[in-house]
Formats: C-alpha cells, structure tokens, sequence
C-alpha cells in the first residue's frame, strides 16, 4: 500500500453558512467530490469526528450525521480506534436517498428489456472461460487483419475529415455498393442506398418511420426477429409463418391486413434453421406480397455465405414494383463491429428512413463508411470473401461430422449450404431452460431455439463459424451428454 492511501486525506474546505444548503450537505458534497474526482482514495482515513468538528467550527453531530450516509451508502467503514477508512469509490454508491426512483423510470420507456435468456447471452458471450458454440460471428483467427491494415493504410488520404456526412451516407460508399451489388443482379442507384449502423438498425428505422402502432410484421417461423423486441416494442404484431425445405410459405396463413403490415424474410441461409429459400419460392412470396400489397423486407444478411454455390438472386431483382427494402450488412461477411449495413429500395423510402437516421443518430461512423468504401472499391472485400468461404467451408464439414458422430440418436439437421449456423431438432421433447442452464455449469454457451420462436420448441442453433474446432468438438460431446440426460 502506497504512503498516500495510509495516510489521512487533506481536508482543504470551509463551510459557507451564507447558503442555504444544510451543513452536513455541505460536507457530504466536498467529500463525495473528492472520492469521485480520484483525488482522494480507498484505504486512506478521513479525519476523526472530534478533529473535524474542529477544523470546520461545526457541531460533531453535523459530522456524525455526515459520516453515518458514508457509512450506510458504503462509501467509508468505521474502524473502532482506527478512524473511518474510505472503502470504495464507485459513482453508483454516491447515490444518496435524493436520487430518483430508477427502477420506476426503467421499467417505463418504450422498448422492453430483452429476454432474460438473451441477456445472459449477450453477457457471457464477453466470458473467455466459456466455449461458444452458436455465436453467428466470425472467428477471430479467420479476420483478415492483413487486408484491414491495407484499408486502413489508405483512409487518411481519402477522408480529409470525419465530420458528419450527408443523411443517405457517404456517397462514395454508396457509388461502391451501387457497382457492388450488381453482382448479385441488383440494379441500385446511389439515391436509392441508405448507409446504416448495421441491419439492425434499419430494422428499428422501418419500425419507427414506416409503420405503426398495430401492424402486423410477418416472419418467418423461427426467425431471427423473434428474438428481437424492436417491433414488439414498438406496438406491432409478430405472426409467424411456417416453412419447408424451400422457405416460408406464406399463403397457409390467413391474413385479414391490418393497415401498415409488413413482410419480413431471411430468404438466403435462413437465421436460424439455414434454410435457403429457392427460386421459384422467392417468387411465390413476392408475388404473395404484391397481391396483398404488403410490402417486403429482405434481410440478406448471409447472402455472401454461401458455401456450395450461391443463393438465387435476391427477390428485389425479381421486382419491378417496387415492392422490396433490401437489407445488407458487413457484420456476418466482413466484421459486425465496422456497424455498416444498407437498406435499397424506393427513393422516397429511404429518403424518409434517412431523416429519421438522421434524427436518431446523425450518420453511420464516418470512419467506418470509408473502411467499407475502401474494401469494395479495392477489391479486398471479394479477395477476402473467397478465403474465407473456403475456411468456412471446411469448419461446416468438421462439425457436420461431429454431428453424424454424436448426435444422431438424439437429433436431425438439415446440412446448411451457406451461413453460419446448423439448426438442431432434438428428437425428444426436451427442456432446453435445464440444458441451458446446465450447459452453463460446464462452461458451454449455446442459443435455446426458444428465442428464435413465438413456439416453444426442442431446438437449437449451433453455429460452426466462432469456436476453435477443437474445442467446438469437446463442447459438443459434452452438451449431447447433457441433452442426452435430461
Ligand atoms: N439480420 C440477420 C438475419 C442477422 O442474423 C443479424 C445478426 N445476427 C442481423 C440482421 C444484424 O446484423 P447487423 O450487425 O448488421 O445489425
């Protein structure tokens, strides 16, 4: 321990009885102040009650009564003979009884906490003692740091600023993307590209500018958007729709339109059940849409996944009404932390969803939207996209073949041909809270099916794009033992 944090703190304060605020308040302020500027801190004394009554020409009760909200906010502890010791610093226990009712606020803004199996989720998801084994992101040791440098390397000639950018986006990332995408058949001019901070965030702008309170959001059953509170939150309904080997098959449910409903698909390898919706499907579900004059939201999230050939043509290229908003994203392809999607569709659209971006947040990072102009532009991003398909080619086979190995007695699959994830069928009704829960005790982190669902269900989602191979296996061979018990 260092001399200061033995020592007793330097009491430089007078109190001022020409105000209005009370002494012990007063005192209290000076104090709390110091702890949280770092000024003074934990293991050092504060001055004895009797010396500091003194110092400040004040009743010793002032100073009891200041020295007990210490005491009971956990701030200092009273030593019997060694004076009051400064015991922690953190800001939350200056929070003194004056402070609002959090909770009351918490519990009333608009959007709905996450579910309480998310949450835990996306806590442990940050535990490097825990294998993950369906995390949807790429592993560290397949990022292609080499290519980020070179990106990198060429910003500071191109963006002479960061300044915010104009409400669509940076232009030149929408000129890259409008050549871009041409590749997968899509004719989209730059007034009709909206740079956005991940898909997700386009979710939240079509769910707070287009639609209402009361719209039906369409998905399919599992899907991705279950487990997401947006709409919920923003007063819509979710209504599942069944699919098949070939993808959503809308025209089995029976849909009575409420004003503003939506479609909303994962046509190419499906999150979470990969499936891949074929071509004659996406027709079908277009023109399903277009006869109910619903619009459609295609998440192609995992479009450049594909790992045995590539998916039909997005949907959007089928469409001449302009009928289809085309989500893209960097995240799953590229590295979700650059926060880079894009929406494509009617210019008015967009142009609205661009002013509520702009009300939301002012722009994408301005950094990032110049990392992806320059990772298109350079031809890196195709470079990189066939290595690491490769890669993730051979990590689907491997746990495929775990899989035939471990798990055929107890469940079925259907081989993925693109993105990252294998959806499990437990062929046994199973409670997939306990084996969640007990997965955790051996340190194993997977996603129940439950969240993908408005069902509850015996699945779940394996993804074979995040562990290390080998302790993917070892955690696979663990978590069939414990399905295998319960
Ligand atoms: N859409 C789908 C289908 C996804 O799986 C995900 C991420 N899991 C997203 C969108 C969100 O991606 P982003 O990081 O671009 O917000």
């Amino acid at each position: 321990m260092s001399e200061k944090s033995r020592g007793t703190v330097d009491f430089e304060f007078s109190v001022d009885r020409n105000i209005k605020v009370p002494l012990t308040d007063q005192i209290l302020g000076y104090i709390k102040m110091k702890i949280i500027k770092g000024d003074w801190i934990t293991g050092q004394k504060l001055p004895s009650q009797r010396k500091l009554a003194e110092l400040l020409s004040v009743n010793r009760s002032t100073i009891v009564e200041a020295y007990s909200e210490l005491i009971s906010l956990g701030i200092i502890e009273g030593k019997y003979g060694r004076g009051s010791e400064i015991v922690n610093n953190t800001w939350s226990m200056m929070l003194s009884g004056n402070t609002p009712e959090w909770n009351r606020y918490i519990e009333s803004g608009i959007h709905k906490a996450n579910q309480p199996t998310i949450q835990t989720i996306n806590m442990l998801e940050f535990d490097n003692t825990i294998t993950r084994l369906s995390t949807g992101e790429m592993a560290p040791e397949l990022f292609p740091h080499e290519m980020m440098k070179k990106v990198l390397d060429k910003i500071p000639s191109r963006a002479f600023s960061l300044n915010y950018i104009e409400p669509l986006g940076l232009l030149e990332l929408r000129k890259a993307l409008s050549k871009y995408l041409k590749i997968h058949g899509l004719d989209v001019k730059p007034s009709e590209l909206l740079i956005v901070s991940g898909s997700l965030q386009a979710l939240q702008l079509i769910s707070i500018s287009i639609l209402k309170p009361g719209s039906i959001v369409y998905a399919e059953e599992p899907s991705y958007v279950n487990s997401l509170r947006i709409f919920q939150s923003n007063g819509m309904k979710m209504k599942g729709i069944p699919m098949d080997r070939s993808g959503m098959m809308p025209w089995i449910i029976d849909s009575n339109d409420s004003e503003n409903s939506i479609m909303y698909t994962i046509p190419s390898f499906h999150n979470p059940t990969s499936i891949n919706m074929s071509e004659e499907r996406r027709r079908e579900v277009l023109d399903w849409c277009i006869s109910h004059r619903m619009p459609l939201i295609e998440d192609d999230a995992y479009r450049e996944l594909w790992l045995d050939e590539p998916p039909s043509k997005p949907i959007k290229t089928m469409d001449s009404t302009g009928n289809v908003l085309y989500l893209g994203t960097a995240s799953k392809s590229l590295a979700p932390g650059l926060r880079i999607g894009w929406v494509a569709g009617p210019e008015a659209v967009v142009e609205r969803l661009g002013d509520i971006k702009m009300q939301t947040d002012y722009g994408a990072s301005s950094l990032s939207q110049w990392a992806m102009t320059e990772w298109i532009e350079s031809g890196l991003y195709e470079e990189h996209l066939k290595i690491f398909r490769k890669k993730l080619k051979n990590r689907r086979d491997f746990v495929l073949d775990v899989l035939e190995d471990y798990y055929s007695d107890i469940a079925d699959w259907n081989i993925p041909q693109g993105g990252y994830y294998i959806w499990l069928r437990l062929k046994r009704k199973t409670n997939m809270d306990k084996v969640f829960e007990t997965a955790l005790e051996e340190k194993l982190l997977f996603n129940p099916g439950f969240i993908y669902s408005l069902k509850n269900n015996s699945n779940l989602r394996l993804s074979y794009s995040y562990a290390q191979l080998d302790e993917l296996k070892k955690g696979l061979i663990k978590l069939a033992e414990i399905i295998e018990e319960k």
